[in-house]
């Protein structure tokens, strides 16, 4: 199979061939036929994650077909729509799992990070932690739901129930979650890099009331706001346009340090908090929510040799909403 693989941080990636791996015990083997292409990936890639587990055939959006079962597996056939998540893995056991945190697991292990992920035309995943996909839309528009949709979900929750919430950094994650959010009632209001006028259209036509630069200020006090944008010098900005009683979510697994800033933007029973992975129950939920009323989903679709292009696109924020591997398109 062709796989695209890290060797060190700091490197492209390199197109290399391999056997097609075998399912293990508890594992279903996947055709990959999409897989998006997230901000972590970038993280990783660029050497900003802790502890990679080196080489790593990145990719934690990915959507597939079952192709072969291993021993124990049960509850997944042949020819089935898969997708698999970030979490890849978890202990069962540390008082996390048992209390219902398993994305909080000590032990977690992820995919693309420390399992080999969806960069690749075949991959194997645990089959407890895949979900089942439904068979529409195309693979590439199902993919960003896997983390960009995963984690924009837990980050709402995590927010309460803010009836106007701010959403800083309009990229893969934020259009998803502004169409669940208006879907919900809620006012959204989409803070974007100064001068981007095209996130700013971008968002308003998925329904935003307003949208502005980062360093604007939203036209109402805002109930929450969820930092999609590694950028820690949004955490204050955030908290000055939060209300008292709001919540600040950051929901990226790394950012730049936060500047120092006034403890009165804190008062008020404001609070600041991340969010880290996704629990199992997540995806149930959320690929629930989906299957009732499919979000639309704006894809920028590159062939599997392609993912440094579709990774430097990436980091430039050359594009609106997703970018996906399809692992059938020609270079
Ligand atoms: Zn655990
Ligand atoms: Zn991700």
């Amino acid at each position: 199979m062709r796989a695209m693989l890290l060797e060190r941080p700091g490197t492209r990636l390199r197109l290399v061939h391999r056997a097609v791996p075998e399912a293990g015990a508890g594992q279903v083997l996947i055709a990959v036929e999409a897989c998006g292409v997230c901000r972590t990936d970038l993280h990783l890639v660029d050497g900003e994650l802790p502890d990679p587990v080196l080489p790593m055939i990145p990719g934690h959006e990915i959507v597939g077909r079952v192709v072969a079962l291993g021993t124990g597996v049960q509850g997944w056939q042949a020819g089935q729509r898969v997708g698999v998540p970030w979490l890849g893995w978890t202990c069962g056991r540390c008082r996390f799992c048992r209390a219902g945190r398993e994305n909080l697991c000590e032990q977690a292990r992820f995919t693309g990070y420390q399992i080999p992920g969806g960069y690749a035309q075949y991959t194997v995943a645990d089959a407890r932690y895949c979900f089942a996909l439904p068979e529409e839309p195309a693979p590439e528009h199902l993919a960003p739901l896997l983390c960009a949709g995963l984690i924009g979900y837990r980050a709402l929750r995590m927010a309460g129930d803010p009836q106007r919430l701010g959403v800083y950094g309009f990229g893969a994650a934020a259009h998803l979650i502004t169409q669940v959010a208006r879907r919900q009632g809620r006012e959204v209001f989409a803070l974007t890099r100064p001068g981007d006028a095209e996130s700013q259209a971008f968002a308003r036509s998925l329904g935003a009331a307003w949208a502005g630069g980062s360093d604007e200020t939203p036209p109402e006090p805002l109930d929450a706001a969820l930092i999609f944008a590694p950028a820690g010098a949004l955490v204050p900005a955030a908290l000055r346009h939060v209300d008292r009683g709001g919540c600040v979510v950051c929901a990226g697994i790394h950012m730049s340090d936060i500047p120092s800033f006034p403890y009165a933007w804190l008062w008020g029973e404001r609070s600041l908090r991340s969010v880290a992975n996704l629990t199992r129950r997540d995806g149930d939920e959320f690929f629930e929510l989906v299957r009732q009323a499919p979000l639309q989903t704006e894809v920028h679709v590159f062939a599997l040799e392609q993912a440094n292009e579709a990774l430097d696109q990436l980091r430039r924020g050359a594009f609106q909403g997703a970018a996906v591997l399809r692992m059938d398109v020609p270079v």
